[in-house]
């Protein structure tokens, strides 16, 4: 299994980084570990467009023009953990709605006639609501009209994820949150969430199950994110040597003001999230990097190939959200980027990128 990593090394080795060191990561042929640390180190900074010219480069050359689109539907927000920066938590008092299978294909249809190709299923963490059950059911109902449909739910087991895939999940997004144990403990309060190395465990679950694609990520704000994009990067190389065969993509959701009012521990400026970026993009360069609505327009735009890959567009983040526009009570957390599909579209294309909707088709998993 993964071996949690010790924080406070992380931390100390990215401080001790030279700018030599920053010189010679850029440099390298084949990153390490260590050359990801001094990208991300202090000492990095004065070479941040260096860094982004070499990360556009790269992207380039591993995805061409090409900028993929996606969007979530939010089945539930019942939740039984209580995470302190949450809207979802099970103490806060919000408007709590699950869907019914029927609902959950009609936020689906709507999608699919904006024509979205790659849909997320999103919910809470209440197995008894969205249990595996459940979200086979949704899988079965829209597997011939979505090219990928992914999830991101509470933590499975290997045979649940074996069930889903071939129910046709194609992917699990599942997020450590943090990589500091004692952050962890901190934010997470309450229910089966608190379990640090169960959660540290899934991604491996996912990819021993055959999925084709497993998503990390690191919520932004909550500690230092320099050491956090490290531990990514070590949880990335971790899962390339052991199931080479499955995708990784690394996500970078910054926090954003939701129910229960949590404000950043530590405040993540846009400059740090993209050193993070293009030190993910240099350390791999066909890692998937995805950027969500939680930015906002302005910054998504101009990060437009400098180093990420996916786009989600058009999001709402209450359960019935695209059949109910305007019901925003029971909302995860509020949205920085509010364009429509189309909009989000018409910019990337004006960036001169191609917004595709489709790179994958479950016809190859099946082997139709
Ligand atoms: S982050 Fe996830 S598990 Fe935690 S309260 Fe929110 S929905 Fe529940």
């Amino acid at each position: 299994m993964f071996p949690s990593p010790d924080f406070q090394q992380l931390q100390q080795t990215i401080q001790d980084c030279t700018s030599t060191e920053v010189e010679l990561a850029l440099t390298a042929r084949k990153p390490g570990i260590h050359d990801l640390a001094a990208l991300l180190s202090p000492a990095a900074v004065p070479f941040l467009e260096e860094m982004a010219r070499r990360s556009a480069l790269l992207t380039a050359q591993r995805f061409g023009k090409a900028i993929q689109l996606y969007a979530p539907i939010y089945l539930s927000n019942y939740c039984t953990n209580r995470c302190a920066y949450c809207g979802f938590a099970a103490n806060n008092r919000i408007a709590r709605k699950s869907l019914t299978l029927d609902e959950a294909e009609a936020e689906a249809e709507i999608l699919h006639k904006r024509g979205f190709q790659h849909i997320l299923l999103v919910s809470g963490e209440a197995e008894d609501i969205v249990g595996v059950e459940y979200l086979e059911a949704i899988a079965l109902r829209l597997r011939g009209r979505f090219a990928a449909v992914s999830i991101e739910v509470q933590p499975l087991s290997t045979a649940h994820y074996a069930r889903l895939f071939k129910a046709g999940i194609t992917a699990v997004a599942v997020y450590q949150e943090t990589y500091n144990q004692e952050m962890y403990k901190e934010v997470h309060l309450a229910g089966k969430k608190t379990d640090y190395h169960y959660r540290l465990e899934t991604p491996a679950r996912v990819a021993a199950a055959g999925m084709r694609e497993v998503g990390i990520g690191a919520l932004l704000g909550l500690t230092d994110w320099r050491a956090e994009g490290l531990a990514l990067g070590l949880h990335l190389a971790w899962l390339h040597k052991h199931f080479w065969s499955t995708g990784v993509t690394v996500s970078f959701p910054r926090l954003r003001p939701a129910a229960g009012g949590f404000a950043p521990l530590v405040p993540v400026s846009e400059q740090n999230l993209s050193q993070l970026i293009f030190g993910l993009r240099l350390f791999d360069p066909d890692v998937g990097l995805l950027l969500s609505t939680r930015e906002e327009a302005r910054y998504r735009d101009g990060m437009l190939g400098l180093g990420t890959t996916r786009y989600s567009a058009g999001s709402c983040t209450a359960p019935g959200g695209y059949s109910h526009p305007d019901q925003t009570d029971g909302e995860q957390f509020s949205v920085g980027d509010l364009r429509t599909m189309d909009e989000v579209r018409m910019a990337i294309a004006a960036k001169g990128f191609d917004p595709v909707s489709k790179d994958w088709d479950s016809a190859f998993q099946t082997g139709k």
